[in-house]
Protein backbone atom coordinates (compact mmCIF):
# COMPACT_ATOMS: atom_id res chain seq x y z
CA UNK A 1 0.00 0.00 0.00
CA UNK A 2 1.34 3.20 -0.65
CA UNK A 3 2.75 5.29 2.34
CA UNK A 4 0.66 8.96 0.95
CA UNK A 5 -0.46 10.76 3.44
CA UNK A 6 -4.52 11.23 3.53
CA UNK A 7 -6.11 13.59 5.79
CA UNK A 8 -9.58 15.19 5.90
CA UNK A 9 -11.77 17.99 7.19
CA UNK A 10 -15.10 16.39 7.56
CA UNK A 11 -17.42 18.65 8.76
CA UNK A 12 -21.23 18.74 9.38
CA UNK A 13 -22.99 21.34 7.84
CA UNK A 14 -24.75 23.11 10.87
CA UNK A 15 -25.17 26.66 9.02
CA UNK A 16 -21.83 28.69 9.12
CA UNK A 17 -18.36 27.82 9.57
CA UNK A 18 -17.06 27.93 13.03
CA UNK A 19 -13.57 29.33 13.72
CA UNK A 20 -12.72 26.30 15.24
CA UNK A 21 -13.63 24.44 12.50
CA UNK A 22 -11.43 26.70 9.88
CA UNK A 23 -8.67 25.67 12.20
CA UNK A 24 -9.34 21.96 11.71
CA UNK A 25 -9.99 22.56 8.17
CA UNK A 26 -6.36 24.76 8.05
CA UNK A 27 -4.30 21.93 9.92
CA UNK A 28 -5.14 19.39 7.65
CA UNK A 29 -4.91 21.25 4.59
CA UNK A 30 -0.70 22.67 5.96
CA UNK A 31 -0.44 18.64 6.51
CA UNK A 32 -1.71 17.53 3.24
CA UNK A 33 0.17 20.32 1.13
CA UNK A 34 3.24 19.87 3.49
CA UNK A 35 3.76 16.01 3.02
CA UNK A 36 2.81 16.40 -0.73
CA UNK A 37 -0.52 14.26 0.80
CA UNK A 38 -4.28 14.37 0.14
CA UNK A 39 -6.48 16.50 1.46
CA UNK A 40 -10.23 15.65 1.40
CA UNK A 41 -13.67 17.53 2.16
CA UNK A 42 -16.53 14.82 3.83
CA UNK A 43 -19.61 16.47 4.58
CA UNK A 44 -21.33 14.58 7.21
CA UNK A 45 -24.27 15.12 6.41
CA UNK A 46 -26.36 12.02 8.20
CA UNK A 47 -28.11 13.79 10.86
CA UNK A 48 -30.86 14.94 8.70
CA UNK A 49 -32.24 16.84 11.84
CA UNK A 50 -29.68 19.40 11.68
CA UNK A 51 -29.52 20.08 8.49
CA UNK A 52 -29.52 23.68 7.58
CA UNK A 53 -30.18 24.87 3.66
CA UNK A 54 -27.55 26.22 2.20
CA UNK A 55 -24.58 25.64 4.90
CA UNK A 56 -22.66 23.36 2.20
CA UNK A 57 -22.57 26.00 -0.75
CA UNK A 58 -21.73 28.88 2.30
CA UNK A 59 -19.11 26.45 4.01
CA UNK A 60 -17.02 25.89 0.69
CA UNK A 61 -17.33 29.60 -0.52
CA UNK A 62 -15.75 30.56 3.02
CA UNK A 63 -13.43 27.79 2.51
CA UNK A 64 -12.98 28.88 -1.18
CA UNK A 65 -12.86 32.72 -0.22
CA UNK A 66 -9.22 31.80 2.14
CA UNK A 67 -7.88 29.99 -0.11
CA UNK A 68 -8.47 26.17 1.01
CA UNK A 69 -8.94 24.24 -1.60
CA UNK A 70 -9.10 20.04 -1.45
CA UNK A 71 -8.12 16.88 -3.58
CA UNK A 72 -10.90 15.31 -3.43
CA UNK A 73 -14.53 16.21 -2.13
CA UNK A 74 -18.37 17.12 -3.30
CA UNK A 75 -16.31 20.17 -5.89
CA UNK A 76 -13.78 17.75 -7.64
CA UNK A 77 -15.11 14.07 -6.72
CA UNK A 78 -12.25 11.40 -6.59
CA UNK A 79 -12.00 7.93 -6.31
CA UNK A 80 -13.22 7.35 -2.95
CA UNK A 81 -16.53 9.09 -3.34
CA UNK A 82 -19.18 10.03 -3.11
CA UNK A 83 -18.02 12.39 -0.47
CA UNK A 84 -21.48 13.29 0.70
CA UNK A 85 -22.75 10.72 3.70
CA UNK A 86 -26.38 11.34 2.95
CA UNK A 87 -25.20 9.66 -0.69
CA UNK A 88 -23.37 6.68 1.16
CA UNK A 89 -26.42 5.14 3.68
CA UNK A 90 -26.51 1.89 1.52
CA UNK A 91 -22.44 1.47 2.43
CA UNK A 92 -22.88 1.50 5.77
CA UNK A 93 -25.83 -1.08 6.57
CA UNK A 94 -23.52 -3.89 6.07
CA UNK A 95 -20.50 -3.14 8.18
CA UNK A 96 -23.52 -2.77 10.85
CA UNK A 97 -24.44 -6.29 10.20
CA UNK A 98 -20.90 -7.63 10.51
CA UNK A 99 -20.64 -6.08 14.04
CA UNK A 100 -23.56 -8.13 14.73
CA UNK A 101 -22.32 -11.24 13.43
CA UNK A 102 -19.52 -10.61 14.72
CA UNK A 103 -20.72 -9.88 18.44
CA UNK A 104 -19.52 -6.19 18.42
CA UNK A 105 -22.95 -4.57 18.37
CA UNK A 106 -26.17 -5.41 19.58
CA UNK A 107 -30.30 -4.37 18.21
CA UNK A 108 -31.50 -2.40 20.83
CA UNK A 109 -35.34 -2.60 20.73
CA UNK A 110 -36.25 0.23 23.98
CA UNK A 111 -38.19 2.74 22.76
CA UNK A 112 -38.06 6.31 23.47
CA UNK A 113 -40.17 6.03 26.75
CA UNK A 114 -37.70 3.31 27.81
CA UNK A 115 -34.92 5.48 27.88
CA UNK A 116 -37.02 8.37 29.11
CA UNK A 117 -37.94 5.91 32.46
CA UNK A 118 -34.20 5.33 32.77
CA UNK A 119 -32.52 8.88 32.28
CA UNK A 120 -34.80 9.98 35.42
CA UNK A 121 -33.94 6.87 37.09
CA UNK A 122 -30.76 7.73 36.83
CA UNK A 123 -30.48 11.07 37.36
CA UNK A 124 -32.36 10.43 40.90
CA UNK A 125 -29.08 8.28 41.64
CA UNK A 126 -27.76 10.86 40.70
CA UNK A 127 -25.69 9.34 37.47
CA UNK A 128 -25.30 11.09 33.85
CA UNK A 129 -27.26 9.71 30.87
CA UNK A 130 -25.90 6.14 30.01
CA UNK A 131 -27.73 3.03 28.20
CA UNK A 132 -27.64 0.53 30.87
CA UNK A 133 -27.63 -2.42 28.23
CA UNK A 134 -30.69 -4.00 28.74
CA UNK A 135 -31.08 -5.51 25.09
CA UNK A 136 -27.31 -6.15 25.03
CA UNK A 137 -27.74 -9.78 25.82
CA UNK A 138 -30.93 -10.81 24.16
CA UNK A 139 -30.79 -13.91 22.15
CA UNK A 140 -30.07 -13.56 18.53
CA UNK A 141 -32.92 -15.76 17.63
CA UNK A 142 -35.19 -13.12 20.07
CA UNK A 143 -33.56 -10.35 18.51
CA UNK A 144 -34.50 -12.02 15.08
CA UNK A 145 -38.17 -12.35 15.78
CA UNK A 146 -38.70 -9.11 16.98
CA UNK A 147 -37.18 -7.54 13.68
CA UNK A 148 -39.06 -9.99 11.64
CA UNK A 149 -42.27 -8.60 14.03
CA UNK A 150 -41.73 -5.13 12.59
CA UNK A 151 -40.57 -3.97 16.17
CA UNK A 152 -38.34 -0.84 15.43
CA UNK A 153 -34.98 -0.83 16.56
CA UNK A 154 -31.52 0.78 17.06
CA UNK A 155 -28.02 -0.72 17.04
CA UNK A 156 -25.46 -0.83 19.56
CA UNK A 157 -22.10 -0.92 20.19
CA UNK A 158 -21.59 -3.32 22.43
CA UNK A 159 -18.27 -1.74 24.02
CA UNK A 160 -16.30 -4.24 26.79
CA UNK A 161 -17.84 -3.29 30.34
CA UNK A 162 -14.22 -3.56 31.66
CA UNK A 163 -10.60 -2.45 31.74
CA UNK A 164 -9.55 0.72 29.69
CA UNK A 165 -8.75 1.77 26.53
CA UNK A 166 -5.50 2.97 25.98
CA UNK A 167 -4.13 4.39 22.75
CA UNK A 168 -1.73 7.25 21.58
CA UNK A 169 -2.37 10.84 20.36
CA UNK A 170 0.19 12.80 18.41
CA UNK A 171 -0.55 15.62 20.73
CA UNK A 172 -1.79 13.99 24.15
CA UNK A 173 0.56 11.28 23.82
CA UNK A 174 -0.68 8.15 25.50
CA UNK A 175 -4.31 8.79 26.34
CA UNK A 176 -6.48 6.03 28.87
CA UNK A 177 -10.07 6.31 29.19
CA UNK A 178 -11.83 3.29 31.40
CA UNK A 179 -14.76 1.35 29.46
CA UNK A 180 -17.42 2.01 32.00
CA UNK A 181 -17.18 6.01 30.88
CA UNK A 182 -17.88 5.14 27.01
CA UNK A 183 -21.60 4.34 26.53
CA UNK A 184 -22.84 1.45 24.16
CA UNK A 185 -23.55 4.42 21.51
CA UNK A 186 -26.23 4.03 18.85
CA UNK A 187 -24.83 3.20 15.09
CA UNK A 188 -27.48 2.43 13.17
CA UNK A 189 -30.57 4.84 13.66
CA UNK A 190 -34.28 3.32 13.48
CA UNK A 191 -34.61 5.08 10.37
CA UNK A 192 -31.65 3.31 8.97
CA UNK A 193 -29.31 6.46 8.95
CA UNK A 194 -26.02 6.01 10.74
CA UNK A 195 -24.91 7.88 13.54
CA UNK A 196 -21.70 9.94 13.40
CA UNK A 197 -19.49 7.55 14.88
CA UNK A 198 -20.28 4.37 11.83
CA UNK A 199 -20.21 6.54 9.46
CA UNK A 200 -17.23 8.24 10.68
CA UNK A 201 -15.02 5.19 11.27
CA UNK A 202 -16.11 3.68 8.11
CA UNK A 203 -15.74 6.18 5.76
CA UNK A 204 -11.83 7.14 7.44
CA UNK A 205 -11.26 3.55 6.63
CA UNK A 206 -12.65 3.59 3.21
CA UNK A 207 -11.33 6.53 2.55
CA UNK A 208 -8.08 5.54 3.17
CA UNK A 209 -7.38 8.26 5.80
CA UNK A 210 -3.97 8.10 7.65
CA UNK A 211 -4.29 10.93 9.78
CA UNK A 212 -7.47 12.67 11.71
CA UNK A 213 -6.89 15.92 12.41
CA UNK A 214 -9.42 17.16 14.87
CA UNK A 215 -10.70 19.55 17.66
CA UNK A 216 -10.15 17.70 21.64
CA UNK A 217 -13.87 17.56 21.88
CA UNK A 218 -14.04 14.19 20.23
CA UNK A 219 -11.08 12.85 22.40
CA UNK A 220 -13.35 10.94 24.66
CA UNK A 221 -14.89 9.57 20.99
CA UNK A 222 -11.90 7.74 20.49
CA UNK A 223 -12.21 4.34 22.68
CA UNK A 224 -15.34 3.86 19.64
CA UNK A 225 -13.51 4.37 17.17
CA UNK A 226 -10.98 2.17 18.14
CA UNK A 227 -13.40 -0.54 19.11
CA UNK A 228 -14.66 -0.33 15.51
CA UNK A 229 -11.64 -0.68 13.64
CA UNK A 230 -10.91 -3.41 16.18
CA UNK A 231 -13.97 -5.72 15.50
CA UNK A 232 -13.65 -4.94 11.38
CA UNK A 233 -10.00 -6.14 11.93
CA UNK A 234 -8.85 -2.72 10.32
CA UNK A 235 -5.47 -0.69 11.34
CA UNK A 236 -6.77 2.60 12.59
CA UNK A 237 -5.65 6.24 11.44
CA UNK A 238 -3.66 8.13 13.66
CA UNK A 239 -5.17 10.56 16.42
CA UNK A 240 -4.00 14.06 16.53
CA UNK A 241 -6.47 16.08 18.51
CA UNK A 242 -6.09 19.91 19.02
CA UNK A 243 -6.64 21.82 21.93
CA UNK A 244 -9.30 23.70 22.92
CA UNK A 245 -10.63 27.38 21.88
CA UNK A 246 -11.12 29.75 25.02
CA UNK A 247 -12.12 32.60 25.34
CA UNK A 248 -9.31 35.61 27.31
CA UNK A 249 -10.88 34.49 30.57
CA UNK A 250 -10.28 31.11 29.51
CA UNK A 251 -13.61 29.35 29.37
CA UNK A 252 -14.58 27.89 26.24
CA UNK A 253 -14.80 29.42 23.14
CA UNK A 254 -18.28 31.62 22.70
CA UNK A 255 -20.90 29.49 20.27
CA UNK A 256 -22.67 32.75 19.62
CA UNK A 257 -22.19 32.72 15.63
CA UNK A 258 -21.73 36.56 15.61
CA UNK A 259 -18.56 35.91 17.71
CA UNK A 260 -17.19 33.34 16.03
CA UNK A 261 -18.31 32.60 12.42
CA UNK A 262 -15.48 32.97 9.99
CA UNK A 263 -17.68 34.49 7.58
CA UNK A 264 -19.21 37.50 9.88
CA UNK A 265 -15.20 38.03 10.26
CA UNK A 266 -14.73 38.49 6.69
CA UNK A 267 -17.47 40.74 6.85
CA UNK A 268 -16.73 43.30 9.09
CA UNK A 269 -13.10 43.61 7.12
CA UNK A 270 -11.01 41.60 8.66
CA UNK A 271 -8.66 40.01 6.03
CA UNK A 272 -8.44 36.57 5.00
CA UNK A 273 -4.45 36.81 5.26
CA UNK A 274 -5.26 38.03 8.65
CA UNK A 275 -8.00 34.95 9.17
CA UNK A 276 -5.88 32.11 8.03
CA UNK A 277 -2.34 33.56 10.27
CA UNK A 278 -4.50 34.20 13.24
CA UNK A 279 -5.72 30.94 13.22
CA UNK A 280 -3.12 28.87 12.54
CA UNK A 281 -1.16 30.27 15.52
CA UNK A 282 -3.92 29.02 18.02
CA UNK A 283 -2.88 25.66 18.82
CA UNK A 284 0.74 25.38 17.13
CA UNK A 285 4.05 27.84 16.71
CA UNK A 286 7.01 27.86 14.92
CA UNK A 287 10.45 27.82 16.61
CA UNK A 288 11.40 31.55 17.40
CA UNK A 289 8.82 34.43 17.71
CA UNK A 290 7.45 34.75 13.88
CA UNK A 291 4.30 35.92 13.90
CA UNK A 292 3.27 37.27 10.58
CA UNK A 293 3.43 34.31 8.25
CA UNK A 294 1.40 33.91 4.59
CA UNK A 295 -0.06 30.63 3.90
CA UNK A 296 3.05 29.30 2.05
CA UNK A 297 5.30 30.28 5.11
CA UNK A 298 2.72 28.43 7.17
CA UNK A 299 2.38 25.17 4.62
CA UNK A 300 6.86 25.10 5.11
CA UNK A 301 6.78 25.65 8.80
CA UNK A 302 3.79 23.47 9.92
CA UNK A 303 4.35 20.42 12.02
CA UNK A 304 2.33 18.18 13.99
CA UNK A 305 5.04 17.98 16.24
CA UNK A 306 4.73 21.98 17.14
CA UNK A 307 1.19 21.55 18.09
CA UNK A 308 0.72 22.68 22.03
CA UNK A 309 -1.42 20.20 24.24
CA UNK A 310 -2.69 23.61 26.37
CA UNK A 311 -6.14 25.53 25.23
CA UNK A 312 -5.38 27.76 22.70
CA UNK A 313 -6.89 31.59 23.90
CA UNK A 314 -8.85 33.32 20.76
CA UNK A 315 -7.71 37.01 21.47
CA UNK A 316 -9.32 39.89 19.86
CA UNK A 317 -6.72 42.54 20.70
CA UNK A 318 -4.17 40.08 18.89
CA UNK A 319 -6.52 39.39 15.78
CA UNK A 320 -7.10 43.35 15.60
CA UNK A 321 -2.92 44.16 15.26
CA UNK A 322 -2.39 41.51 13.19
CA UNK A 323 -4.85 43.03 11.07
CA UNK A 324 -2.93 46.27 11.34
CA UNK A 325 0.03 44.71 10.24
CA UNK A 326 -1.70 42.99 7.04
CA UNK A 327 -2.86 46.03 6.14
CA UNK A 328 -0.20 47.66 6.26
CA UNK A 329 1.50 45.44 4.30
CA UNK A 330 -0.65 43.89 1.65
CA UNK A 331 -0.23 45.61 -1.84
CA UNK A 332 -2.00 48.75 -1.96
CA UNK A 333 -3.76 47.69 -5.27
CA UNK A 334 -4.96 44.89 -3.65
CA UNK A 335 -6.23 46.75 -0.62
CA UNK A 336 -7.93 48.98 -2.88
CA UNK A 337 -9.72 46.26 -4.80
CA UNK A 338 -11.14 44.96 -2.12
CA UNK A 339 -12.47 48.51 0.21
CA UNK A 340 -14.36 49.25 -3.37
CA UNK A 341 -16.98 45.80 -1.94
CA UNK A 342 -17.34 48.43 1.44
CA UNK A 343 -17.39 51.56 -0.41
CA UNK A 344 -20.16 50.18 -3.06
CA UNK A 345 -22.20 48.24 0.21
CA UNK A 346 -21.88 52.42 1.58
CA UNK A 347 -23.70 53.72 -1.60
CA UNK A 348 -19.98 55.88 -2.57
CA UNK A 349 -18.32 56.18 -5.92
CA UNK A 350 -15.00 57.50 -6.43
CA UNK A 351 -14.60 58.81 -10.40
CA UNK A 352 -11.12 58.27 -10.41
CA UNK A 353 -9.34 55.05 -9.23
CA UNK A 354 -6.54 57.20 -8.27
CA UNK A 355 -8.34 58.96 -5.52
CA UNK A 356 -9.29 55.59 -4.52
CA UNK A 357 -5.67 54.69 -3.57
CA UNK A 358 -5.16 57.86 -2.51
CA UNK A 359 -7.79 57.08 0.17
CA UNK A 360 -7.12 53.39 0.66
CA UNK A 361 -3.68 54.70 1.52
CA UNK A 362 -4.42 57.02 3.75
CA UNK A 363 -6.93 55.12 6.07
CA UNK A 364 -4.98 51.99 5.92
CA UNK A 365 -2.50 53.54 8.41
CA UNK A 366 -5.62 54.22 10.83
CA UNK A 367 -8.26 51.74 10.59
CA UNK A 368 -8.15 48.21 11.75
CA UNK A 369 -10.88 45.97 9.96
CA UNK A 370 -11.30 47.20 6.60
CA UNK A 371 -15.19 47.86 7.21
CA UNK A 372 -14.29 50.90 8.92
CA UNK A 373 -13.43 52.41 5.53
CA UNK A 374 -16.33 53.62 4.73
CA UNK A 375 -16.98 55.86 7.82
CA UNK A 376 -13.56 57.29 7.16
CA UNK A 377 -14.65 57.94 3.43
CA UNK A 378 -17.88 59.01 4.54
CA UNK A 379 -17.07 63.00 4.63
CA UNK A 380 -16.08 62.63 0.88
CA UNK A 381 -19.57 61.44 -0.02
CA UNK A 382 -22.11 62.94 2.84
CA UNK A 383 -22.60 66.29 4.15
CA UNK A 384 -20.07 66.68 7.41
CA UNK A 385 -20.72 66.44 10.86
CA UNK A 386 -19.05 68.73 12.71
CA UNK A 387 -18.85 68.55 16.53
CA UNK A 388 -19.50 71.70 18.30
CA UNK A 389 -15.82 71.87 19.90
CA UNK A 390 -14.38 71.82 16.15
CA UNK A 391 -17.10 74.63 14.66
CA UNK A 392 -15.47 76.49 17.74
CA UNK A 393 -12.26 76.33 16.21
CA UNK A 394 -13.85 77.55 12.95
CA UNK A 395 -15.64 80.52 14.63
CA UNK A 396 -12.30 81.81 15.76
CA UNK A 397 -10.90 85.03 13.48
CA UNK A 398 -7.95 83.53 12.90
CA UNK A 399 -9.76 80.53 11.16
CA UNK A 400 -12.08 82.85 9.57
CA UNK A 401 -8.96 84.77 8.26
CA UNK A 402 -7.77 81.91 6.95
CA UNK A 403 -10.65 80.32 5.48
CA UNK A 404 -11.76 83.50 3.12
CA UNK A 405 -8.00 83.09 2.29
CA UNK A 406 -8.31 80.03 0.93
CA UNK A 407 -11.47 80.47 -0.68
CA UNK A 408 -10.29 83.16 -2.89
CA UNK A 409 -7.17 81.97 -3.94
CA UNK A 410 -8.74 78.31 -5.09
CA UNK A 411 -11.79 80.72 -6.60
CA UNK A 412 -9.09 82.31 -8.92
CA UNK A 413 -6.44 79.38 -9.21
CA UNK A 414 -6.94 77.97 -12.85
CA UNK A 415 -5.24 74.54 -11.77
CA UNK A 416 -5.54 72.88 -8.33
CA UNK A 417 -2.90 70.78 -7.67
CA UNK A 418 -0.29 69.69 -4.76
CA UNK A 419 1.71 72.90 -6.05
CA UNK A 420 -0.93 75.02 -5.71
CA UNK A 421 -1.44 73.69 -2.21
CA UNK A 422 1.59 73.61 -0.42
CA UNK A 423 1.90 76.90 -2.09
CA UNK A 424 -1.28 78.49 -0.35
CA UNK A 425 -0.19 76.58 2.90
CA UNK A 426 3.17 78.30 3.33
CA UNK A 427 1.37 81.56 2.61
CA UNK A 428 -1.10 81.49 4.93
CA UNK A 429 1.85 81.26 7.48
CA UNK A 430 4.24 84.25 5.76
CA UNK A 431 1.17 86.29 4.86
CA UNK A 432 -1.38 85.87 7.49
CA UNK A 433 0.89 83.99 10.27
CA UNK A 434 -1.23 81.03 11.06
CA UNK A 435 0.91 78.01 11.23
CA UNK A 436 0.65 74.53 12.76
CA UNK A 437 -2.25 73.45 14.82
CA UNK A 438 -4.22 77.16 13.78
CA UNK A 439 -3.71 75.96 10.20
CA UNK A 440 -4.58 72.86 9.80
CA UNK A 441 -7.33 71.49 11.95
CA UNK A 442 -9.61 74.58 10.95
CA UNK A 443 -8.93 73.49 6.78
CA UNK A 444 -9.17 69.88 7.94
CA UNK A 445 -12.95 71.00 9.52
CA UNK A 446 -14.28 72.78 7.01
CA UNK A 447 -13.44 70.68 4.25
CA UNK A 448 -13.31 67.14 6.05
CA UNK A 449 -15.19 67.52 8.97
CA UNK A 450 -12.48 66.47 11.35
CA UNK A 451 -9.12 67.94 12.73
CA UNK A 452 -7.18 64.69 11.59
CA UNK A 453 -7.57 62.83 8.69
CA UNK A 454 -5.61 62.54 5.11
CA UNK A 455 -3.94 65.32 3.69
CA UNK A 456 -5.13 68.28 3.12
CA UNK A 457 -3.92 67.98 -0.87
CA UNK A 458 -5.72 64.28 -0.99
CA UNK A 459 -8.90 65.81 0.96
CA UNK A 460 -8.58 68.71 -1.46
CA UNK A 461 -7.97 66.41 -4.90
CA UNK A 462 -10.84 64.28 -4.13
CA UNK A 463 -13.26 66.70 -2.93
CA UNK A 464 -12.43 68.74 -6.50
CA UNK A 465 -13.08 72.34 -6.63
CA UNK A 466 -16.61 72.78 -6.60
CA UNK A 467 -17.05 71.49 -3.47
CA UNK A 468 -13.89 72.64 -2.02
CA UNK A 469 -15.40 76.05 -2.72
CA UNK A 470 -18.67 75.31 -0.87
CA UNK A 471 -17.00 73.86 1.93
CA UNK A 472 -15.28 76.54 2.86
CA UNK A 473 -18.31 78.93 1.75
CA UNK A 474 -20.45 77.55 4.00
CA UNK A 475 -17.97 77.89 7.61
CA UNK A 476 -17.26 81.25 6.29
CA UNK A 477 -19.90 83.62 8.18
CA UNK A 478 -19.76 87.35 6.93
CA UNK A 479 -18.74 87.36 3.09
N1 LIG B 1 -18.57 15.68 11.67
C1 LIG B 1 -17.70 15.92 12.77
C2 LIG B 1 -17.71 17.41 13.06
O1 LIG B 1 -18.65 18.03 12.73
C3 LIG B 1 -16.31 15.42 12.40
C4 LIG B 1 -15.43 15.07 13.56
C5 LIG B 1 -14.24 14.33 13.03
O2 LIG B 1 -13.39 14.97 12.40
O3 LIG B 1 -14.16 13.12 13.21
O4 LIG B 1 -16.83 18.01 13.61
Amino acid sequence: MSNEIRVRFAPSPTGYLHVGSLRTALYNYLYARKTGGKFILRIEDTDQNRFVKDAVENLLKTLQSLNIDFDEGPQNGGEFGPYFQSERTDIYRKYVDELIAKDAAYPCFCTKEDLQKMREQQKKRGEDFHYDGRCRDLSTKEAEERIANGEKYVVRLKVPKNGECTFYDLVRDKVSIPWKMVDDQVLLKSDGFPTYHLANVVDDHLMRITHVIRGEEWLSSVPKHLFLYDAFGWKPSKMCHLPLLLNSDKSKLSKRQGDVAVEDFLKKGYLKETLINFVALLGWHAKGNKEIYDLNELIKDFSLKRLNKSGAVFDLDKLNWMNKQYLHKLDIDEIAKRAKTFFQEAGYHLEKTEHLKELVEVARQRITTLDEISAFAAPFFKGLEISENDRKILRTDNSQILLKFWLENIQSAKTIDENLINKLLKRSGKELGIKGKHLYPPLRIALYGKPHGPELPTIIDILGKEKVLQRLEKQIKEK
